[in-house]
């Protein structure tokens, strides 16, 4: 029995590889309805503080995951204490806050983009060099929610009120020539695996489309996998990580943030390779030996968003009608936009047929 905290579309997906790899499931989710509890063999309803609820996932699982960076890090040393999990309270805990995550990443020799701490709004007169930027809260912000951009110091201060007067951070807005991200697999031993660098586009701050492999330089792609490697050895890591990198010019490398799980840019891994980021997770948790992670062929992920559903479900023939595009739904109820529902992956013999296939796919989906 693998125990997962968090009952998302993640701890979903997760839970399939590990029921295919004969593993049963305990999910604890403080949602009555969530995506992963569905399907577990064993649900949890309960917030991720309660104790009874924790000696539970103690006594029952052999091992304990997480799908969520925003479990409390306290939660993870807790269950740590009596049973194996992974990854580690310390890990989660700089990857859930971004000043601690900065502050970690620059401490380790990382570039980051230009950024502030604001905690004091009183004593903000040196930011100046910030402007244009984006506030972002530290803690609980995901899929650009949490975040505002600013032109100047009044904006600094509505904003800052605006978004609760919780610590920030402040960052310079950057150019971007392109997003990528790698997402490799870890296992206790240091030996690590890493999927090809993935090509990543946002639209309002989620994540709308990747691209497999990016159409970058092989010399940035082998670079971001260099710090991605360098960065899970800094931190002993142990598990499925993902690290997001900003291209700025000159085809400078910066690292934008981290999720210390599987993470949507890696979805492409389901149908595109060997093996999966989610089955990468089953295994590191069991102190399995890794899996080949080689592409089987290039590839492109889309997101489906609430946003398509209107009035209506969208006619998913239109995805299926291709032979090489696999559809993915989270049986999410409540269609809203914005709201991750699933996703579907396309392949061919190119990146760039996969996405004049794709972006076709998709807009036949709305029109
Ligand atoms: P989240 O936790 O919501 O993913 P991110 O910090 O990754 O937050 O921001 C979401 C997206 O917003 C990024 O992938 C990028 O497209 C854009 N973005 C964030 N920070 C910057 C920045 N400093 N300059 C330019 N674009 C940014
Ligand atoms: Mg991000």
């Amino acid at each position: 029995m693998l125990g997962v905290l968090g009952g998302g579309q993640l701890g979903r997906m997760f839970t399939i590889a590990a029921h295919q790899m004969g593993y049963q499931v305990t999910v604890l989710d403080p949602d009555l309805d969530s995506p992963a509890g569905r399907i577990a063999d064993q649900f949890i309803h309960a917030d991720y503080t309660d104790a009874a609820a924790l000696r539970q996932m103690r006594e029952q699982c052999a091992a304990i995951t997480t799908e969520f960076e925003n479990i409390p890090a306290e939660t993870l040393a807790l269950l740590a204490k009596t049973c194996p999990v992974s990854p580690d309270a310390q890990s989660v805990a700089i990857a859930q806050n971004r000043i601690a995550e900065k502050q970690y990443l620059q401490s380790n020799g990382f570039s980051v983009a230009p950024f502030a701490v604001i905690d004091d709004i009183e004593k903000t007169h040196h930011v100046q060099d910030l402007f244009p930027g984006i506030l972002k809260v530290s803690q609980f912000g995901y899929d650009g929610k949490g975040q505002r951009q600013i032109g100047d110091h009044s904006g600094l201060v509505a904003a800052f009120q605006e978004l609760g007067a919780v610590p920030c951070v402040l960052e310079k807005k950057l150019p971007l020539s392109c997003e990528l991200s790698i997402v490799l697999a870890r296992s206790a031993n240091g030996g690590m695996e890493s999927f090809p660098a993935i090509e990543n586009q946002h639209v309002n701050g989620i994540l709308d489309i990747s691209i497999v492999p990016a159409r970058i330089d092989a010399t940035i792609a082998q670079c971001a996998d260099a710090m991605a490697r360098r960065l899970a050895d800094a931190l002993n890591y142990q598990g499925v990580l993902c690290v997001e990198f900003f291209v700025v010019q000159n085809d400078q490398l910066l690292i934008n943030e981290i999720a210390p799980r599987p993470h949507n840019s890696g979805h492409f891994s389901i149908d595109a390779c060997v093996t999966s980021q989610f089955e990468q997770q089953v295994r590191t948790l069991c102190n399995l030996p890794l899996g080949n992670v080689a592409l089987h062929q290039p590839c492109v992920m889309v997101n489906l968003l609430g946003d398509i559903w209107r009035e209506k479900t969208p006619d998913w023939t239109r995805i299926l009608a291709q032979p090489s595009a696999k559809l993915h739904l989270y049986g999410k109820k409540e269609a809203r936009a914005g709201r991750k529902m699933g996703h579907f992956t396309v392949m061919d013999e190119t990146a760039e047929k996969a996405l004049a296939n794709a972006l076709r796919i998709r807009k036949s989906l709305t029109t």
